[in-house]
Order: structure tokens, then sequence, then C-alpha cells
């Protein structure tokens, strides 16, 4: 079969396949755009968008339950889950519906819809149509990764995906797995009402993070009523009666958490086994996750793979930056890497947690000598004034050459104020600037330079 050929196939419509297909077809490229699913691959039908439009409808029914600390009477607080999903989805809907479109009609872009697979460093299959091109970009992402724990086969749990077609409210949510998508959901089904309890194998939630945050995370979660079980090592699911029995191998607490639903959410794995990469002759980790350069370029010439599926990173802005990575050196004669950029994600429980740079954990082992900064929101006086004063906010700088290394907020309104550090970590200025700077008051931002001023040596 003859195949079609283009400049450039782009697999997948994710967070770095359309911008990459844009750029490409506005520079008078014929190009072709494989989606084998739904437009917007993760972020905009199960990961981010929806999450945090649920995470929106959890903190309302939690202002509304707590109306009388503010002085405002609203009556019992019920949740309605059918109104709730229907406003996901119609959130979700816009996002992919303007994205599909604008694909559609897109100048020098012809879009598929099918499964592509590599037939060759240079040619794809997708449905029965056999397509080729000098450059291939990949933007598969990744899904769910389902442990083979024992019993898993014999109960039915849900994921991240398919707890979008959740329109009722479970009795008891297990959530196993205590790192980001388990927390969010965690929390904002608790909020909704259920009762919900968090297993994790590790010590502590979110063993990345430093231990002040994951403790404080862990005290924010039992306040609210959710259920914390750490160092569960050997977990099994079991039917019991309607419901599963999840047994767990603790150091304290029951060995067995009963539960009416369970929501596994114990990391991820790229969408990369099913896409004919040895017939393309490009090379994954032990893991799938497809082998780049720091210009994510893969081992094959004119092959790229960009976001969650080259194992870099797995975020939405990370998924889009990749993008602008590779079309500023095909472009742009800009010659970006990957490793230009610094850490810098979020964590959408309430309050959430904006993190940019380095933990502690890893300026200690970096060797490097640190200054440590560190505020209680009990001490944030727009927290206090909202109502909202969980969490903390440290920051850590060089106590040689006054970089700033790294920051944690967790608190209300982290995931935006954080991003006032991370632009002077870009600009490569000292943190003396931020605590010359005069903020606007009140704000949790004002804080940050009196946090500074405050600098102490970090604990070795
Ligand atoms: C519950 C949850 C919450 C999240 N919240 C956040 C958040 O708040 N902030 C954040 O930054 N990140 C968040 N993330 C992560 C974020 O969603 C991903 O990092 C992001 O979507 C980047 O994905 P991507 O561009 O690599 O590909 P994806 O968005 O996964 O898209 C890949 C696309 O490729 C398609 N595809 C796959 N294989 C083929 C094939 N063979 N042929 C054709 N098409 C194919 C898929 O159908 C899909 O449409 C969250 C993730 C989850 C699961």
């Amino acid at each position: 079969m003859k195949a079609a050929n283009y400049d450039a196939i782009v697999i997948g419509t994710g967070q770095s396949g359309p911008y990459v297909t844009s750029r490409l077809a506005a520079a008078g490229m014929k190009v072709a755009v494989i989606e084998r699913k739904v437009f917007g691959g993760t972020c905009v039908n199960t990961g981010c968008i929806p999450t945090k439009t649920m995470v929106a409808s959890a903190y309302v029914a939690r202002v509304a339950a707590r109306g009388a600390e503010y002085g405002v009477d609203v009556g019992p607080v019920r949740v309605d889950m059918k109104r709730v999903k229907a406003r996901k989805d119609e959130i979700s809907k816009q996002s992919r519906v303007g994205l599909e479109d604008w694909l559609d009609h897109m100048e020098n872009c012809t879009v598929y819809r099918g499964h592509a697979r590599f037939e060759s460093p240079h040619e794809v299959s997708v449905g029965g149509e056999r397509l080729s091109a000098d450059k291939i970009f990949i933007n598969v992402g990744g899904r769910a990764f389902v442990p083979d724990m024992p019993g898993i086969g014999e109960i039915d749990y849900l994921t991240n995906s398919s707890m979008m077609s959740v329109d009722f409210l479970p009795k008891h949510l297990i959530v196993v797995g205590g790192s980001y998508i388990g927390l969010e959901f965690g929390q904002m089904f608790r909020r909704f009402g259920s009762e919900v309890t968090v297993i994790e194998m590790g010590p502590r939630l979110i063993g990345r993070e430093d231990e002040d945050v994951s403790t404080a995370v862990r005290e924010i979660f039992e306040h609210e009523g959710v259920q914390v079980r750490l160092n569960a090592k050997c977990i099994s699911l079991a039917k019991r009666g309607g419901e599963i029995a999840a047994n767990v191998d603790c150091t304290d607490g029951a060995p067995t958490v009963q539960g009416t639903h369970v929501l596994l959410a114990v990391g991820r794995r790229p969408n990369t086994d099913d896409l004919g990469l040895d017939k393309a002759g490009i090379a994954v980790d032990e893991r799938g996750y497809i082998v780049v350069d720091d210009q994510l370029r893969t081992r094959v010439p004119g092959v790229w793979a960009l976001g969650d599926c080259n194992g870099k990173s797995a975020f939405t802005h990370t998924s889009y930056n990749d993008g602008e990575v590779v079309i500023a050196n095909l472009l742009e004669n800009d010659p970006r890497r990957v490793s230009d950029r610094i850490t810098a994600y979020a964590l959408y429980t309430d309050p959430p947690l904006g993190r940019v740079g380095m933990t502690e954990a890893e300026i200690l082992k970096s060797g490097r000598k640190a200054l440590v900064g560190k505020r209680p929101m009990t001490r944030v006086a727009r927290a206090v004034e909202k109502g909202e004063t969980q969490g903390f906010m440290k920051i850590a700088v060089d106590a040689e050459n006054g970089a700033i290394l790294g920051a944690a907020i967790l608190g209300t309104s982290g995931d935006e104020v954080i991003h006032s550090i991370l632009d002077v970590m870009y600009a490569k200025a000292p943190w003396t600037v931020i605590r010359r700077a005069m903020h606007i008051h009140p704000t949790v931002s004002e804080l940050v330079p009196t946090m500074l001023s405050e600098l102490r040596p970090m604990d070795s």
C-alpha cells in the first residue's frame, strides 16, 4: 500500500501534540495529526480539568459546611453528585470540542481518528491507511498503572478514568495510593460526604516531598475525617459481603479496611506498549518510557517524543513545554533544552501545595550550604482573614551565592503565590530582590519578603 506523504506526523492530541501541529502547519508544513480516542488526552478528559472542576465543587461544599464560622447560616449542606458530574462534564467538553474543532479546521492539517502504530522509522499506520513523514512527534501520554496486587482481578476497582463516570456518592471510598492523584480524589470525596480511607505503602503521604509537608498534609486530611493508613506493605483486596476489604499489613491500626469502592492511584504507565516502536527501532527504558535526549529527540533521527511518554515529567505544563522546546529548536533557531526548566508543580488539595525547585532533602543531599525561611499560615494576615490558616510556607536559598534553591507553599493560594518565587528563579536573581520588593497588602505574597528576612541555616 502506498503511504500518504506528509511533512510531519503528530501521534496523540495531548498537551504538546496540538501546539506542535499548529506551529508546524502555520510554518507551511503539511501535517497529519492522529488521535485514537478523545481529543485533549488526559488533562482535558480525565486529569487536570475535570479533577480541578470537582475540587472546586468540593471546596464550595466545605465552605458551605463552615458557613456558621463566617456568620453565614446556610442550613444542612447536601451535595448532588449528578450535578457535580454534569458541571465537570460540561467544562471538560468545552475544552475537548474546542480543540477538536480547531484541529479539524486548521489549514495544512489533516486529522486522522484511530490508533497509530509505527510500521518503520518514518511510516505509521492508522485504520487501513499508511502515512509517512520525515518528522514524527509522539505525544501518546499515559494511563493509570494497575498493580498486580492479590485479589485485584476479583473486585471492581476505579481509576482516574472511571472516576469520571461516578455520579453517586460512594459510601466508603478506599484510595490506594497517598500521592498527588489519590490525595486530590480522597479529599474531594470526603468533602462530598463519603467516608474515605487513604492507604499508602510508604511511611508518609506524598513521599517525594519534605517530611514537614507530608505531615502537614496528613494533619489537614485527618482534621477533615479522612483515615490515613501508612506503611501498608502487603495490600490485598477481596470481596466481603457486598463490599470490598483491603487487607493492609500496617505497623499500626486494624489489619483490614472495609469499604464500598476502591480507587487505584498508584502511578501511571506510558502508552508505548502498542505503538510498534520496535518496528521503528525507537528505544524505551525498562518502564516503557521512550528514551530521549535533552532536546526530546529519540534515538531515531527525525522522531521526537513529548509529554508523559518520555518519562521526563508528568504534568500538563511540562508536556506543553516539551512542545515549546521542540519547536524552538526546529523553527526558531533557539537551542532550548528540557534541562533549562525549573521544577514546578502544584498539588490541588485544599489548601493547595505550590512547589518549585529543590526540596530541603534534595538540597541537603547536594551538599550545598543553605538558609531556610519558614512561616506558618497562622501568621499570614490574609489567611487569617479568609479563615484558611492551615499549612505553612518555606523557602531555601544558597548561603553562598544568594540563589533561590526551592520553595513550598502549602497554604491558601499557594499554587498562585509560588510563581512570584519561580519567576525570580528564572531571572536568576538573588533572593534579596524579593526581600526588597514592596508587595501588596493583604496578600499571602506579602509575607514572602518577610519570610526571607528571617532566614536561618538549614538543619543538616
Ligand atoms: C487525575 C489526574 C489529575 C491531574 N492533574 C494535573 C494537574 O492538576 N496539573 C498538571 O499539570 N497535570 C495534571 N495531571 C497530569 C496531566 O494530565 C498529564 O501530565 C498531561 O495530560 C500530559 O499528557 P501528554 O501530553 O503527555 O498526553 P495525554 O494528555 O495523556 O494525551 C495523549 C493522547 O494520545 C492519544 N494516544 C495514545 N496512544 C495513541 C496511539 N497509538 N494512536 C493515536 N493516539 C494515541 C491518547 O488517546 C491521548 O489523547 C493529572 C493527571 C491525572 C491522571
